[in-house]
């Protein structure tokens, strides 16, 4: 691998989905970028594995899709949700004007691989694995360049733009001083796996019981299980003890009950502590913020990677040119938050309507029979209906298309 660059024309501190997918466009588009991961590799435990149809569109504009697809994957046509007895499809992504119709459940490390090695095609491309962003170099105001620590020590890399797309717990959000509004999460989730075996639904679902709201997620040989808490009662969860866990799961999957002692102890269940937040400003001299690190997403409806990936797009059609010409200014920058902050609102609007009128009723039922809420019931009755959250969850709001060009030679 070739040395690391000293200066770049853009870093990107952070792999994860938005960070992998703005490198990949700006060394394709003919960029000196550099994306730098604090991970060794993207090996990571579940972070959400879905591949939205917007994705899927891209990927299609970026004569990848043929390809990406042939990468393993389970589709999702439909996401069920039970409330008490009763079964309904809340979004049928079928409809969409996509040309794939279906979430793909992909683990995160093989998108990211998969941006990786189509990244490296370029000669602008250099991503560097185990090394941490953790400062901001600045000279008269305007962010320069990141100081980190890598396997070799620690460095410094200049650029003209840096991305902090290091995600909700941003480190470089924090050490530009962005002011981060929080909007609250009345839950918290844990995740676990169980084995699949024959006979088992083939439905991702989400089950909605008094007191009690569990998703399950297809993932072929096993299920991947969110155990949605109110916030802040993890470890009230844990002082009751694991066979009191297991019965509860054993009683909201009865098919699995069979296998509920998968879960050998707290090691297996993952504790993801929810957030949902938006900073006021993405954006600095010399510095922009996307994807999580601009705004941590409810996990209602599973909109985050979609999000992250939007921002992506929207910041490399905007920025690709100023940035391969030496001209970028804050105005650019503000333009991407401009062009971002109107989905980014919208969609948090909405999930904090799903927690309030769904989340928060449904775990602070005590006993009795759970109807599906009225909202829900209207979708059941006007099948067509269904087709307005697909929308939402499976392209989102103003979805992004790629405007970046392919450039084969060396950048300057
Ligand atoms: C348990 C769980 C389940 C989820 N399920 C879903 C789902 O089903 N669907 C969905 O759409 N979303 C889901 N999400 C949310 C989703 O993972 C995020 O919204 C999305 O990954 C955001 O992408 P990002 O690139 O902005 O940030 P991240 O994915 O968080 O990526 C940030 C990257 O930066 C790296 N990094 C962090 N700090 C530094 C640093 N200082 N220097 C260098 N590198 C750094 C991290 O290692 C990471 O690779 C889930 C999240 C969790 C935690």
């Amino acid at each position: 691998m070739p040395g690391r660059p000293s200066a770049v024309t853009c870093c990107v501190a952070g792999g994860g989905p938005a960070g992998m997918m703005l490198g990949f466009l700006l060394a394709r588009a003919g960029v000196r970028v550099m994306v730098l991961e604090k991970h060794a590799d993207f090996l990571r435990d579940f972070r959400g594995d879905t591949i939205h149809p917007s994705t899927l569109e891209l990927m299609h504009e970026l004569g990848l899709l043929e390809e990406f697809l042939r990468v393993p994957h389970q589709e999702m046509p439909r996401l069920i949700a039970q409330f008490g007895d009763t079964s309904l499809a809340v979004a049928d992504f079928t409809h969409l004007p996509t040309r794939c119709k279906f979430i793909a459940m992909m683990p995160q490390w093989d998108f990211l691989d998969f941006l990786a090695r189509h990244g490296a095609r370029y000669p602008g491309f250099h991503l560097e694995m185990r090394a941490e962003a953790t400062a901001l170099i600045e000279e008269a105001g305007r962010v320069i360049g990141v100081r980190g620590t890598a396997a070799d020590g620690p460095f410094e890399v200049r650029a003209d733009l840096v991305v902090a797309a290091d995600g909700r717990s941003s480190v470089l959000r924090e050490r530009a001083g962005l002011h981060v509004e929080d909007l609250g999460a009345p839950m918290d989730v844990l995740w676990f796996r169980l084995s699949r075996a024959p006979g088992d639904p083939a439905a991702t679902m989400g089950r909605f019981d008094a007191g009690r709201i569990f998703v399950l997620l297809n993932r072929g040989p096993h299920w991947q299980c969110g155990y949605v808490i109110p916030k802040g009662s993890a470890e009230d969860v844990r002082r009751r003890g694991l066979d009191a866990f297991r019965a509860s799961v054993a009683a909201l999957m009865p098919f699995a009950a069979d296998r509920v002692a998968e879960i050998r102890g707290w090691d297996d269940v993952k504790l993801l502590t929810v957030r949902v937040d938006r900073l006021r400003q993405w954006y600095r001299p010399g510095l922009l913020c996307i994807g999580d690190a601009a705004h941590a997403m409810s996990p209602v409806g599973g909109v985050g990677i979609n999000l992250a990936i939007q921002d992506a797009v929207a910041a490399a059609n905007r920025l690709w040119l100023p940035l391969r010409e030496g001209r970028l200014t804050t105005e650019d920058l503000r333009q991407v938050q401009r062009r971002r902050e109107w989905p980014t609102r919208v969609t948090q609007w909405l999930q904090l309507l799903v927690q309030r009128r769904v989340i928060t009723t449904t775990l602070g039922r005590r006993g009795g029979r759970l109807t599906p809420p009225r909202l829900v019931r209207l979708l059941a009755r006007f099948g067509s209906l269904a087709r307005i959250p697909a929308r939402l969850v499976g392209v989102g709001v103003r979805p992004e298309h790629v405007e970046t060009p392919e450039r084969a030679e060396a950048p300057v």
